[in-house]
């Protein structure tokens, strides 16, 4: 039986509108093409009421010990295990990814939460020795920064809204949270969790509307203090340019272009797995995904015939199928990206080894695509594309490939293989990303920060450093009354 889709709503003041002066637009299921339901669009009148609620929201929601916000979270943790299977099968409906991906999602999302419910007991600051006599105490300390403007894109309906609203309201502040309008339900049962958790209805905001004002209105709004995107590097250029104006704190967690740099010393079959399975996951529709794969000359041949024999042999189909391997893109304009990226490519000389093409019929697939040799001026080597297509290269020295790893304004996630530690220390130092995996892709988890280097980003999100970017420091010292 088909799993049903909510009602749309966003969360203004406390309340559930399923009506906004926006108007509406569709919901679609990438795996059909149909309309699964109609979403209310904020207009300005909602847009401000959200950033006025949050205001009120924020006075309420700093008050509360660290350790009630610790129950808080840790309470919405547990509801998200409890409703894991229902959020994950709203997820594949509206964003197409297999359902045991959705699943996993979920239940990351809860690990995510417990971390950071934990890190709202350990905001700690310092006591400082006077330097001067007649000071009776010097501290720094940690303050919550106010309500935040909060942007998801579509590709982790979950994971990304999870992170966000996990850290700004464990650190103390309230929110305004605006999920990619392709999926939005999944954002809102994750919103409801934390509502029937105990938050204040005022301290969490949820809205949709037309993107560009949405932002633009929400980050001059002298009530929101920080805004926090994760999304495109254009978005995070153009939201960061709006609170560099304003002087407002930003965070952005941007796209990435991952090169992986296979060692002639690599245990192929075991790399061969695990690079196929992290490229194709979420059908590349992921900011740290593989792209480039720098493979050394003496594997090269082997290499790029299994792998895009494996690619080839993919199960595509509806993400609720147990079968499916890989699921459709999230929306049809990807389809037509995907496109551009393969003919420039073979424009420009490169070979296609595998895929390249639309599949027919309903909903937004894209075969799994393996180009070799594309040229350094290809578009596909240049921008992020988001999607189901990985580019092989051969390289004689490591130099060269290092090199080359880096030669992108990227640099997010970035992988190897190797069995020699001496080369793993001098790829983990010399690869400019936010984080690097040597023989494993696992570089997103809840202990560990995770952010962008160069144009990939500002900021981190997880890890202890992800909630002292919802925080501002102040120093206080106490002198002895004349
Ligand atoms: P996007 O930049 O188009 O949109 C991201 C969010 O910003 C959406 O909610 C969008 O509606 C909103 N937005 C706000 N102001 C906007 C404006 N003026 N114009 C357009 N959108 C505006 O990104 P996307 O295509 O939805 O998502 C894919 C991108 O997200 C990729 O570049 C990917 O690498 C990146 N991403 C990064 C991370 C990370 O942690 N670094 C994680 C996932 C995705």
């Amino acid at each position: 039986m088909t799993p049903s889709y909510p009602q749309l709503a966003l969360h203004v003041a406390g309340q559930w509108l399923h009506r906004a002066s926006g108007g509406e637009r569709p919901v679609l299921n990438p795996a059909t093409g149909a309309v699964l339901a109609m979403l209310p669009l904020a207009g300005p009148a909602e847009l401000n009421a959200a950033a006025e609620a949050a205001e009120r929201g924020f006075k309420l929601w700093r008050e509360r010990l660290a350790q009630d916000r610790y129950a808080i979270v840790r309470r919405t943790a547990e509801l998200l295990r409890e409703r894991t299977r229902a959020i994950a099968e709203v997820l594949t409906l509206e964003q197409g990814k297999p359902l045991s991906e959705s699943l996993r999602e979920v239940g990351l999302c809860a690990d995510i939460l417990d971390f950071q419910a934990e890190e709202a007991k350990r905001l700690y600051g310092r006591i400082v020795p006077p330097r001067v006599a007649g000071i009776l105490s010097q501290s720094v300390i940690r303050q919550p920064i106010g309500p935040v403007a909060a942007f998801t894109p579509w590709n982790f309906p979950a994971n990304l809204p999870s992170r966000k609203l996990g850290s700004a309201l464990a650190a103390g502040c309230s929110v305004v949270i605006k999920p990619a309008e392709e999926t939005p339900a999944t954002c809102m049962l994750i919103v409801q969790a934390f509502l029937d958790a105990g938050v204040p209805p005022e301290a969490i905001n949820m809205v949709c509307g037309d993107p560009a004002q949405v932002s633009e209105l929400l980050i001059a709004h002298p009530a929101i203090k920080k805004a926090s995107l994760t999304g495109s590097v254009a978005v995070g250029k153009l939201l960061g340019r709006q609170c560099a104006e304003r002087v407002k704190r930003f965070t952005g967690e941007l796209g990435g272009h991952a090169p992986v740099i296979v060692c002639p010393d690599a245990d192929l079959p075991f790399a061969l797995k695990n690079s196929l399975a992290a490229k194709f996951r979420n059908a590349g529709q992921v900011c740290a995904s593989p792209i480039r794969f720098y493979v050394h000359r003496s594997l090269y041949a082997d290499w790029a015939e299994r792998f895009s024999a494996a690619a080839r042999a993919l199960r595509l189909g509806s993400g609720l199928d147990p079968a499916t391997q890989m699921g459709p893109l999230s929306h049809a304009r990807r389809l037509d990206d995907m496109e551009r990226f393969v003919s420039d490519a073979l424009d420009q000389g490169s070979e296609l080894l595998c895929g390249g093409h639309r599949v027919p019929g309903p909903g937004f697939f894209f075969e799994p695509t393996v180009l070799a040799n594309a040229p350094d001026t290809a578009l596909v080597q240049q921008q992020e594309p988001f999607g189901p297509i990985a580019v092989l290269q051969p390289y004689d020295e490591l130099d060269e490939a290092i090199a080359r790893a880096n030669a992108l304004p990227y640099g997010l996630g970035a992988y190897a293989f190797t069995r020699d530690l001496h080369t793993a220390h001098r790829l983990g130092q010399e690869i400019e990303a936010g984080m690097v995996g040597i023989n494993h892709f696992g570089v997103s988890q809840p202990e560990m920060p995770f952010g962008g280097w160069k144009e990939s980003g500002i900021g981190q999100e997880m890890g202890p450093e992800g909630l002292l970017h919802y925080t501002e420091i102040k120093t206080i010292t106490v002198g002895v009354p004349a």
